[in-house]
């Protein structure tokens, strides 16, 4: 009988630490949000609706005219609406999210996706309502200038956006 209990205790701890593994690794997922970058600083609400983060991967420099980031958007985080002087990149790493052009119907984005967004356009990007979504942003520089931010993306028209996903 000793021996039997001695034996289930074993069972036990194993099971126990095996648990714990995988819990932990469930945190460190959700931590860094994905498994290519970090999820980074959260960006400002001023300029997006909802829990938005940022990590710099490339900056401007002597060399590139762009700048490269991962942008994480949660759950019903967007932009602004938004134009680039001379356009941007959007490669999709994660989930599935929405992007806009005014006037046009918002399209669904996932995982590989690549959009190409010309100078000038006005235009959102961001997560659904109900899924998150990881781009890398590639964003062109004129001179000093690679964005002009504009009103915020309203709920009416968020709602109307993920309409077409259904
Ligand atoms: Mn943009």
């Amino acid at each position: 009988m000793k021996k039997i209990g001695s034996i289930l205790s074993v069972i036990a701890i194993i099971c126990f630490i095996a648990c714990k593994n995988n819990i932990n690794q469930e945190n460190m997922t959700d931590k860094n949000n994905n498994v290519l970058y970090p999820k980074g600083d959260k960006l400002s609400n001023d300029w997006f609706s909802g829990n938005a983060f940022l990590t710099p991967l490339v900056a401007k420099d002597k060399n590139n005219e762009f700048s490269a980031g991962s942008v994480t958007f949660e759950p019903e985080a967007r932009t602004n609406w938004h134009t680039h002087p001379k356009g941007q990149v959007l490669l999709v790493i994660e989930g599935n999210g929405l992007y806009q052009e005014k006037g046009k119907p918002a399209q669904p984005i996932k995982k590989g996706d690549v959009i190409n967004i010309p100078e000038n356009t006005e235009h959102w990007h961001g997560a659904t309502a109900t899924t998150k979504m990881v781009h890398i942003a590639i964003t062109n520089y004129k001179e000093e200038m690679q964005v002009t931010w504009l009103q915020a993306v309203t709920d009416e028209e968020f709602t109307a956006a993920n309409k077409t996903t259904d």
